[in-house]
């Protein structure tokens, strides 16, 4: 069994969704579609929900009724037949009467959470009524009885694999499921979400607990490129890439993968092919535990950086020094991206301020802090990078202009990271881009 994952530019239009149908019916491996929401639905859901917040209901009754529009339009191309066209339109009523119920609730994070879902869960329930229209037979599993995480926001693998395969347990005969990207059950049982672009996230997740042959994440491009193609002119697609090395990717920025989608693949070993909806036979990216080849492969870069320096002159012989400042992160679990030292200062960045007045505090008795935020980490990555000849002297050549605060090399093999300001950030790229790849 396998899984392909649709992005929301792929279920975007009508035309895609007849594109994604040819595409899942190509071959008859059995598989779990997963899908996110139609393109710019999540957006238009976030911010109805910060008008909500923010009293603005007038305005988010305008939101709403706005994307019922988008939704209107959309089945009438959809869909052709009478009965497929009414139980579609039924659809749309439904949610977008929960979304305008919403209105007359006083807000809560768990509403705006119920808010958000309703994108997935409209996006497949439509697919599904145009795959009945089409005499595709299919199963339509509900995300929400299976995917779960826990209190800290970690999805409970365990308990998925046990609730899916059980789901799947009723449907012996079935080939072909559909279910929803992104949204899942929390620790207390509301409905929740595995964060912006989390339906990556959902298929890796999905994959590793049924043990999938491939999981198969579809999007608007062929696959992983060499350098941000939404900031740099001139980009290409790699063919191979590891787990460590596209996991450093997606977590240093690479938004075609959400930062945690690759280790449930990893763990269990179940190879992850991106691939383009658009140009279904372009080679895309295979991403397994073999790198394929050394060098750098890519760059991302990471915005919203803040940089914490602690200076101190009791570091000096000071053992357990470090050990009490990374407990003062633990504490408040935020996670540290880069760090560096020298005998009487550490420098750490984080990509939060959620609690950064509560951490400056507690630092305070080990030093003088400083703090700067606006900053971007831009991360070179590939396979044995330490032992490549020439790549440092490359790097900091071309970025002679670049005002790099910090640098981040040898903690793993795959990795160099640099913190910039992120006025830099463009022309980071760009003399990387050229220096490295000998792309303009
Ligand atoms: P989907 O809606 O299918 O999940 P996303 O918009 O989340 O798609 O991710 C695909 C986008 O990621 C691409 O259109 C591209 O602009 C962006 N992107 C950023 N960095 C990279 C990269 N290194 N390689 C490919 N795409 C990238
Ligand atoms: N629809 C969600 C989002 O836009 C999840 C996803 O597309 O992956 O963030
Ligand atoms: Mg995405």
């Amino acid at each position: 069994m396998k899984v392909m994952k649709f992005g929301g530019t792929s279920v975007g239009k009508p035309e895609r969704m007849q594109q994604v149908t040819a595409l899942i019916t190509r071959e008859a491996e059995p598989k779990i579609v997963v899908l996110s929401a139609l393109s710019g639905t999540t957006n238009a859901l976030v911010e109805i929900g910060h008008s909500i917040a923010s009293g603005e209901r007038e305005q988010a009754r305008r939101q709403i009724e706005k994307l019922q529009g988008h939704y209107q339009d959309f089945i009438r191309e959809l869909v052709q037949g009478e009965k497929t066209y009414a139980k579609a339109r039924a659809i749309v009523a439904e949610h977008f009467e929960f979304l305008t119920i919403i209105l007359k609730i006083s807000f809560s994070e768990a509403l705006n959470k119920d808010i958000l879902a309703q994108g997935e869960l409209l996006s497949t329930k439509l697919f599904c009524v145009y795959l009945e229209e089409k005499g595709i037979d299919h199963v339509l599993l509900p995300a929400l009885e299976f995917m779960s995480i826990d209190a800290h926001d970690e999805p409970q693998i365990g308990s998925i694999k046990v609730k899916l395969s059980q789901l799947l347990d009723h449907y012996k005969d079935k080939t072909l499921f559909i279910t929803q990207g992104y949204i899942c059950r929390n620790a207390r049982g509301e409905v929740d979400n595995l964060k912006r672009g989390g339906s990556d996230y959902s298929a890796s997740l999905i994959a590793a607990a049924i043990n999938a042959t491939v999981c198969e994440i579809w999007t608007d491009i062929d696959g992983m490129h060499n350098n941000d193609p939404r900031v740099v002119k001139k980009t290409v697609a790699i063919e191979q890439l590891s787990f460590e090395e596209a996991a450093e990717l997606a977590y240093f920025g690479a938004k075609i993968l959400h930062p945690a989608s690759i280790w449930p693949a990893q763990f269990y070993k179940v190879p992850v092919k991106l691939l383009n909806t658009m140009e279904p036979e372009a080679k895309g990216t295979l991403i397994t535990q073999e790198a394929g080849s050394v060098g750098v492969k890519a760059i991302a870069a990471k915005d919203g950086i803040i940089a914490i320096h602690i200076r101190s002159s009791r570091m000096l012989l000071a053992y357990g020094f470090l050990r009490k400042i990374f407990e003062v992160f633990e504490k408040y679990r935020t996670s540290i991206d880069m760090i560096t030292t020298s005998e009487v200062a550490v420098s750490v960045t984080i990509d939060t301020t959620a609690n950064l007045r509560d951490i400056l505090k507690e630092l305070e008795p080990f030093g003088a802090v400083e703090t700067e935020d606006n900053h971007t980490i831009v991360s070179i990555v590939g396979n044995e990078i330490a032992e490549t000849k020439d790549i440092l002297s490359k790097l900091f050549d071309s970025l002679s202009p670049v005002p790099v605060r910090m640098v981040s090399y040898g903690g793993s093999k795959h990795n160099v990271s640099l913190l910039v300001p992120s006025s830099y950030k463009t022309q980071t790229l760009q003399l990387l881009n050229k220096g490295l790849f000998g792309l303009e």
